[in-house]
């Protein structure tokens, strides 16, 4: 499929700005890519249209064609909705923090425990004690017995007790008397969500009142998925989402339904069977995965970063040899105008957001295209020689560009300013700025 999508998208080429042929040709592919990545149909369909009414319009970028700006949209898109970055685990502000796990059979809530017991101890140095909450197979019992015994942490189980609620009481009266920072608690799964295992799951939850119940989900699993984390997020109050079973070859189309669905957090991921192998989630790596296009979206990438250092270079070499003249001014105006809105660049410098005299800045849009208009009226010969722009032609420039001869004297002066200002920069006085990316 990729290979048919990588085709289709070739197909789109051209510039200026996205077509609504553009769009129709690519979404096509991007719905089967998704589908094929075992995204919950519905969630598909909403996203599309998303991306449609996103990608209209849209200016493609000078080093893209069509194909690759939809499919950089696509992707900026898939990561925002999985949640723009990693989302950590709720702390107690009193010992201890309770770590509730719930999902179906199999799912690897039980591995899980283990993983995340072992991530704590690493990263917050823990003491944690776990609780065998699934009660209905001795094996079950043993298998997180053993799992203490590999990370040497406490277990507390009940063999004769059939009442989970009361044997996750015990558990957390012996976490307070040894003082642990952390209780992980195990449970039961079935097959199916049935009213005897939820309500099982909401009389611990009514005696453990834990921090986090995270559900452990297949990913695997696929459609089903949003089936049963809407189940048991209707029971009990989720607060996130563990993905397991990544190191298989789904491409994780659960990951994006769970999540449109619950608007519950993905937190980890299982990478593996080893107590080692848990992952904190990435959407923008995840997103990559289920377009299954990582390679075209490092090429999309590197196309831009290309296309912006060997612009960048360009320009320090005209300073250099005082070259710059208008030609260039207006491609520097846009690259500029490719970052977006300067009003809201400017409240992207540290510091700057409150600054209360930026606070009705007002940098009209159509600045830009001003300063093109005159460019433009403007001979060959005097945009390569700024110099020779006496009053006579600087009027024929108004009158042909349609601007006020104020206007037009004024862009003058500020590119003779800003053509001051970096050849200051660039003749060495600033020397440190050559080893900025692009200097
Ligand atoms: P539970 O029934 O939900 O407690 O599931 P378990 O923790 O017993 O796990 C079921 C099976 O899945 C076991 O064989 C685990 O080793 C395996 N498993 C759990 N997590 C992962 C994972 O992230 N990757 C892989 N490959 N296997 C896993
Ligand atoms: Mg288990």
């Amino acid at each position: 499929l990729s290979e048919r999508l990588q085709k289709a998208l070739r197909s789109l080429t051209g510039k200026g700005k996205i077509s609504e042929e553009d769009i129709n040709k690519a979404s096509r592919e991007i719905r089967l890519a998704l589908l094929e990545a075992d995204v919950n149909f519905k969630v598909v369909k909403d996203f599309i249209k998303q991306i449609k009414k996103d990608a209209l319009g849209k200016e493609v970028q000078e080093s893209l064609n069509p194909g690759q700006q939809i499919i950089k949209i696509v992707d900026e898109e898939l990561t925002k909705m999985m949640g723009e970055e990693s989302v950590s685990l709720n702390k107690s502000p009193h010992i201890p923090t309770i770590i509730m796990m719930v999902g179906l059979q199999g799912t690897g809530k039980t591995t899980t425990v283990g993983k995340l017991a072992n991530y704590l101890m690493k990263k917050d140095k823990a003491r944690p004690l776990l609780i065998a909450g699934d009660i209905y197979r001795p094996a079950a019992i043993d298998q997180l017995k053993q799992i203490g015994d590999n990370l040497n942490v406490p277990v507390y189980s009940e063999l004769d007790n059939k009442d989970v609620a009361e044997i996750v009481k015990h558990g957390l009266q012996e976490a307070d008397k040894n003082k642990n920072d952390y209780v992980l608690i195990d449970t039961a799964g079935r097959l199916e969500i049935d009213e005897q295992l939820m309500d099982e799951l909401k009389r611990v939850t009514e005696v453990a009142h834990p921090d986090n119940t995270l559900l452990v989900v297949d990913a695997m699993t696929g459609q089903a998925a949003t089936k049963v984390a809407e189940g048991f997020n209707a029971d009990l109050d989720l607060t996130g989402i563990i993905l397991t079973k990544l190191d298989g070859d789904t491409r994780g189309g659960a990951a994006l339904s769970i999540r449109a669905v619950t608007g519950l957090p993905i937190i980890f991921t299982g990478q593996g069977e080893k107590l080692t192998d848990l992952d904190s989630f990435y959407p923008d790596r995840m997103a990559s995965r289920i377009l299954g296009m990582g390679d075209m979206l490092t090429l999309i990438e590197k196309a831009q970063q290309d296309y912006d250092t060997k612009e960048a270079e360009k320009m320090a070499e005209k300073m250099r040899e005082n070259t710059f003249d208008f030609n260039d001014f207006v491609d520097q105006m846009e690259q500029v105008q490719k970052l977006g809105p300067i009003d809201q660049l400017i409240k992207m410098i540290p510091g700057m957001a409150n600054n209360p005299a930026l606070k009705n800045i007002q940098i009209p849009d159509n600045e830009i295209d001003h300063i093109k208009a005159i460019v433009y009226s403007m001979t060959p010969e005097e945009r390569e020689n700024p110099d020779i722009l006496n009053p006579s032609r600087r009027r024929r420039i108004a009158a042909g560009s349609g601007m006020p001869i104020v206007q037009v004297n004024r862009m003058i002066k500020q590119f003779k300013q800003s053509k001051e200002m970096m050849q200051k920069m660039t003749s060495g006085n600033m020397k440190g700025l050559e080893n900025l990316p692009g200097m």
